[in-house]
């Protein structure tokens, strides 16, 4: 029988190279001071239907369990975060830095890259929404990619405040504003014009489709005319220079005022990060600042974070030959060659394990050309043995394992020995 459809299982060696992975990128978030939270694997599914509109619905496990509640297995961690934090964080002392890390779902189309069961790896950032502390957010992201040993990533930079505001320019009220947005979002310049020209407004469709094709923050200035695309202008600017304070590569941060995330609660800042060499599924990071507390009937707080998708990420480090961290090696076989010295090899066995080496013991008496064999199909450091003469000198045989060689080791200094 085969993993569901869309699922995958990880052997040993992937296993080692997820870890080592996760380990890289807890590290960096450690050293930013962010703090770990945990959520359920499936939540009440108004939960998501109140965060992304009924739509969601086709694109996630929903089901009722056995008493009719209506729950889905979460397709992300944003809203299971900000419901956690409003239901019992609120009151922590501001900034607050939180990540996670844990298994999404969503009724995706299962393809490279693209998976039905995936990891998600995200931050929220709470109650600072200055542009020093956006640019901190975006330091992060990059520094993430650089500890994971990526060499191919840019990351693109954007403001709803300067879409919004030309979309209201060209007569689109903010609320007529989604389907558009849609369209920005998807690159569909042929939809997005037409919709404009059906408004009446083509200067602004002029100046939304020049902003597909600028890169630079300077290029973006004379584009942000009236008053709110050019407060949004500001806080771009401001953040661009606190990311170059924070000794961003800058070379591989692009502006892209076209990055409309579709979704309706994004205010402000948005950001996506992509590895050109992955085609369709490059995107391996996307965020924004935020505002949920409607969901939840509360009072706004600055919100903003990002999620990164940790299975792509895997893939983009294979793709540019990053070489994965590889299961452990075993330091010590151990082996008993007859029956009364199985007692005394165990333990030994155990002071090695206490002492932090990886140990594998023979559970039965073991010839030493088994034993060997053994320990060259593990890739064993050292191959341990004793029989009666080693038991009743109190010694060990030790066979090193790497150079060959083969020494006698007193059993009281094993552990300090080795
Ligand atoms: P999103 O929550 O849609 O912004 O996704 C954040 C990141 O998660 C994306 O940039 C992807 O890297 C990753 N991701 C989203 N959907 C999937 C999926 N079905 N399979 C694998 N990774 C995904």
């Amino acid at each position: 029988m085969q993993a569901p459809r869309g699922t995958r299982d990880f052997g040993p060696n992937e296993m080692a190279a997820r870890r080592g992975l996760e380990e890289r990128l807890r590290n960096v978030l450690r050293t930013y001071h962010y703090h770990e939270v945990a959520t359920p694997a499936f939540e009440e599914l108004e939960l998501f239907l109140a965060k992304s509109g009924p739509g969601i619905r086709d694109e996630i496990y929903d089901f009722k369990d056995k008493s009719g509640r209506e729950l889905a297995l979460r397709p992300e961690l944003t809203a299971p975060t900000m419901r956690f934090y409003f239901a019992n964080l609120k009151m922590e002392p501001k900034p607050l830095r939180l990540f996670y890390f844990g298994p999404c779902y969503r009724y995706d189309r299962p393809q490279a890259g693209r998976y039905r069961e995936f990891w998600q790896l995200g931050i929220e950032l709470l109650g600072d929404e200055t542009p020093n502390a956006h640019a901190e957010v975006l330091r992060l992201a990059l520094q993430l990619f650089e500890e994971a040993g990526l060499k191919n990533f840019v990351l693109r930079v954007g403001h709803l405040g300067i879409l919004r505001a030309l979309l209201e320019e060209a007569g689109v009220k903010r609320a007529d504003q989604a389907p558009l947005m849609r369209y920005i979002d998807k690159k569909d310049l042929a939809a997005l014009e037409k919709a404009l020209q059906e408004r009446g407004g083509e200067k602004a469709a002029d100046t939304i489709l020049r902003f597909f094709q600028l890169e630079r923050l300077e290029e973006l200035r004379p584009l942000a005319a009236s008053p709110d695309a050019m407060t949004a202008f500001q806080h771009l600017e401001s953040t661009w220079a606190a990311l170059a304070a924070l000794g961003a590569d800058m070379t591989r941060v692009r502006i892209d005022p076209t990055i409309a995330r579709g979704l309706e609660y994004y205010t402000g800042l948005v950001f996506e990060l992509d590895a050109p060499d992955l085609g369709a599924e490059k995107q391996l990071l996307g965020g924004g600042a935020y505002d949920l507390s409607g969901v939840f009937n509360e009072q706004p707080i600055a919100s903003m974070g990002f999620a990164l998708g940790f299975d792509r990420t895997l893939v983009a480090l294979e793709r540019t030959q990053v070489p994965p961290t590889t299961p452990g090696r075993v330091d010590v076989i151990l082996g008993a060659l007859v029956p009364e010295a199985w007692p005394e090899a165990a333990r030994l066995a155990q002071i090695l394990r206490k002492s932090g080496r990886v140990v594998e013991l023979e559970s039965q008496p073991v010839g030493i050309k088994k034993l060997l064999g053994r320990a060259s199909q593990i890739r064993a450091r050292h191959a341990v043995f004793l029989g009666t003469k080693e038991l009743e000198r109190k010694v060990v045989a030790v066979k090193d394992l790497d150079t060959g060689t083969q020494s006698e080791i007193s059993a009281a200094e094993l552990a300090s020995k080795l």
